[in-house]
């Protein structure tokens, strides 16, 4: 077992010293997508999809962004290989259906799945079967937690501010202490309860989803906060960057410019959070990189 880890260390160090000359690279794990049938136009977007898809590919190539988790959407075939592929829907597929998406590599992560939506939580009996079969095939979990937007009870009923609290997922670690899991958004606002959870179980992973470019003065404080107590924590190993991009391409660029902003952080945490935790979390293939 201990090889493979001084390998990839060595191949990380041989990364920091090359990385000192060109673009150091970056994984987004929470990236979203279209389609020509589900793109619209919303005010500051991109006009058309084509141009949606142009303007992500420069923001890739830009800030090296070699790899991405993507819940849903199409890209454009090359940017599409170095894309893991989520399942965002929230409605729970037949079991043997889900097995064979997997065995075809249609479900790469299982998210970014959204129980609170819904009135639930990952603990429900509903999810039981599928968290048996993510923990066997070593599927990652992309949960949704903390809040979703504001008002977001007229469209989704059923939703519940209080169903977002990290906390409620204890039953499914205690029960499935193999299963892979990020937290989205890191659990904001409850970010108190997500470093409580990290802090007793060493498999929860968390991503920076939508809190690095949230125009909000409260997630802006409070993504800084986490962090700061992250890093205080000796936690950093666990955090991976994800922007929640959605329609506006400058959301991902911005969520970056914020994360290098930070001075609190060093520039080995950040490399860890832009890049090493999530190679190590998917277990990539980077050699191609
Ligand atoms: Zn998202």
């Amino acid at each position: 077992m201990k090889k493979p880890y001084i390998l990839l260390l060595l191949f990380f160090v041989a990364k920091m010293v090359l990385g000192q000359d060109g673009i150091k690279p970056i994984i987004d794990v929470h990236l979203h997508g279209f389609t020509p049938e589900t793109y619209k136009f919303i005010e500051g977007s991109p006009p058309t999809f084509e141009d949606f898809k142009n303007e992500m590919r420069k923001v890739f190539e830009t800030y090296n962004i070699v790899y991405a988790v993507k819940s849903g959407g199409q890209y454009d075939e090359d940017m599409e290989a170095n894309m893991l592929e989520g399942y965002e829907s929230n409605k729970l597929l037949d079991t043997i259906e889900f097995k064979r998406l997997i065995k075809q590599g249609k479900i790469q992560v299982w998210g970014e799945i959204q129980p609170m939506f819904n009135g639930m939580t990952l603990a429900d009996d509903a999810y039981a079967p599928y968290l048996k079969i993510c923990e066997q095939e070593g599927i990652p979990i992309a949960l949704h937690t903390g809040r979703g937007p504001t008002n977001i009870h007229l469209r989704y009923p059923n939703y519940r501010l209080a169903l977002g609290d990290p906390l409620l997922l204890e039953p499914v670690l205690i029960k499935y202490p193999k299963l892979k899991i990020y937290l989205m958004h890191a659990g904001l606002p409850f970010y108190e309860n997500t470093l409580a959870l990290m802090d007793s179980y060493p498999q929860v992973f968390v991503d920076l989803g939508w809190i690095l470019y949230s125009y909000r003065k409260i997630t802006q404080s409070q993504a800084e906060d986490f962090l700061r107590k992250v890093k205080k924590y000796d936690m950093i190993d666990r955090v991976m960057f994800g922007s929640d991009c959605m329609y506006w391409p400058d959301e991902l660029e911005n969520s970056i410019k914020k994360l290098e902003s930070f001075d609190f952080l060093t520039e080995l945490d950040k490399r860890k959070i832009f890049y090493q935790n999530a190679v190590m979390f998917f277990q990539l293939d980077v050699k191609k990189n």
